[in-house]
């Protein structure tokens, strides 16, 4: 008998030409094209991408793995460098903890990963020994010496890492990769999403006069959620009440060779938010995520410019809106929500473009297992607003802990009441002295982030009790001397960040 193609023969289209649409058009193209299915994508040229986006998570790295794209190929087309993880500067402000790494782990950082959570539980208990993340992981070492995540032949375990990209040459690239793998694309602005009876998108009215038909409908219109929420009513989940920055400044600012070339992300707060700057092989991109309600666009801006120092003079800044939350249902009738038009956390920990590919990829198995109007519908929305409520509350970590007294902004934010129970449960039994480990099994993958990242947080920001009083003799603590020789002989396998890529491709 033969078996059932999943989506053979059938037209996909994708609206909207940004990130969201080209990860979209490549990972439909992979899974479905050899099987028949036709793949359109429409995006307007009067509506501009977002053009911000530029760091990654390392399941990024699966993205390209998918696709079969090795980094020699897309790193050079995308202005890209390696991200070992990310430096948080000024958010906690008590001393010893006035920076922390939130590194990417792997089993390099096993051992010493244990040693960490042991010496966490002890500080907990009221015992003063060393927790700074930065000490314990192998991300945090590279990073502090500009070097690169990737090793050398000799290391029997890798750190994993992430990427730094210029986005609109991501787009162009994916781009150019799609249309010479024979995905249709066509530049028009739709005007008209048409439905049937039932509420299914038959096709898009396009302001040339033409119109296009399809079966499964990709909205990636970014904000506007052309079709998931205009069109289908789609009911948006905002957390505002919990995420109160809504617009972002986007500055670019040259690098400094002298410098060496840096292999993190680093988030500062600020007054009112927080200011990122992402290092490419050609400039910095730099950027402060604000709450409106709090400062004007032009108090931003001038906060910025001040943060970037010299190095931001004759920049020209962009200014954005954010809309912070979620729909409710990603997947409805015939239509998929991809990208911003499905939700969006702020880029704190740059979570959306690894939303995009969970949404993708667990939309291409579900489907691929059942049918068009599918049973699975339920499940697959359900697992997607898991994958954002996870991401949600982490993020929302950094500012209910936060210990900052320098504007309302982050008094408001620490006494914020409106956190989910399944935080507040997180904090409480942190700060109790409960059984911290065993929560984090219970929560488990609902929680999306796993136990070294709360250590990171929880520890980087000093969450611990203000008194502390020495180890008594016998209490086993880590031993920072033989993990601070263990990294000592780690690092050396690992080059100079601008080494590495120089040899990569000249920049
Ligand atoms: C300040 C900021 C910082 C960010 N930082 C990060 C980060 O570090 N890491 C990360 O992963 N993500 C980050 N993001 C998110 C990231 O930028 C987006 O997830 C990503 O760029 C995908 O956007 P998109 O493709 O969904 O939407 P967009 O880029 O907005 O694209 C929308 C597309 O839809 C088209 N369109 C809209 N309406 C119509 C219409 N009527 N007809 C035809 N076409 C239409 C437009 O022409 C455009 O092509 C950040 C976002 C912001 C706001």
């Amino acid at each position: 008998m033969m078996q059932k193609k999943p989506f053979g023969e059938k037209h996909i289209i994708i609206l909207g030409g940004g990130t969201a649409g080209w990860m979209a058009a490549s990972l439909f193209d992979q899974a479905w094209g050899a099987d028949g299915a036709r793949i359109t994508l429409i995006e307007s040229a009067e509506i501009d991408t977002i053009g911000v986006g530029e760091g990654s998570t390392p399941y990024l790295r699966q993205f390209f793995r998918t696709l079969n794209i090795p980094e020699n190929e897309w790193m050079p087309a995308c202005n890209a460098t390696y991200k070992c993880g990310i430096r948080f500067p000024g958010w906690s402000g008590k001393p010893g903890f006035e920076s922390y790494f939130h590194p990417f782990f792997s089993e390099l950082d096993q051992d010493t990963g244990y040693a960490f959570f042991h010496n966490c539980a002890l500080r907990r208990g009221g015992i003063d020994v060393p927790v700074n993340p930065d000490r314990f992981f192998v991300s945090a070492q590279l990073a502090a010496q500009h070097k690169s995540p990737v090793a050398g032949d000799g290391l029997r375990h890798t750190p994993d890492y992430g990427y730094h990209f210029d986005a609109g040459l991501l787009g162009a690239f994916l781009k150019k990769r799609a249309e010479a793998r024979g995905i249709n694309h066509r530049i028009d602005t739709v005007e008209r999403v048409a439905q049937d009876e039932s509420g299914d998108i038959t096709a898009l009215h396009l302001k040339d006069g033409g119109s296009v038909d399809g079966d499964l409908f990709i909205d990636c219109t970014g904000f506007a959620a052309l079709m998931i929420q205009k069109s289908l009513g789609e009911r948006f989940v905002s957390y505002g009440d919990v995420l109160f920055n809504d617009r972002a400044v986007a500055l670019a600012s040259p690098l400094n060779p002298a410098e060496g070339l840096p292999s993190e992300t680093v988030s500062t707060a600020l007054g009112h938010g927080w200011a990122w700057k992402i290092p490419l092989t050609t400039r910095f991109g730099n950027g402060y995520v604000y709450s409106s309600a709090h400062i004007d666009e032009s108090t931003a801006e001038d906060a910025l410019r001040r943060h970037l120092g010299p190095a931001a003079k004759g920049g020209e800044a962009r200014h954005l809106k954010m809309r912070v939350g979620r729909v409710e249902n990603h997947w409805q009738k015939n239509c998929l929500a991809v990208g911003l038009s499905q939700g969006f956390i702020e880029p704190l920990e740059a979570t959306a473009l690894m939303l995009v590919q969970l949404t993708i990829e667990k939309f291409i198995q579900m489907y691929g297992e059942g049918d068009y109007t599918s049973r699975h519908q339920p499940a697959f929305n359900q697992r997607i607003n898991m994958f954002f409520d996870g991401i949600r509350d982490y993020i929302v970590t950094h500012y209910k802990i936060n210990g900052r007294n320098d504007s309302d902004y982050w008094i408001e934010n620490r006494d914020n009441p409106h956190i989910s129970d399944r935080l507040a449960e997180l904090l409480a039994v942190w700060d109790g002295g409960g059984d911290f480990e065993t929560l984090l099994d219970r929560y488990g993958d609902a929680l999306i982030y796993l136990r070294p990242s709360w250590y990171a947080i929880l520890a980087g920001m000093g969450r611990f009790p203000s008194h502390a009083t020495s180890a008594p003799a016998k209490t086993p603590i880590a031993p920072m001397h033989q993990i601070h020789d263990l990294h000592t002989e780690a690092l050396a396998y690992f080059p100079d960040h601008r080494d590495h890529l120089a040899r990569m491709y000249p920049f």
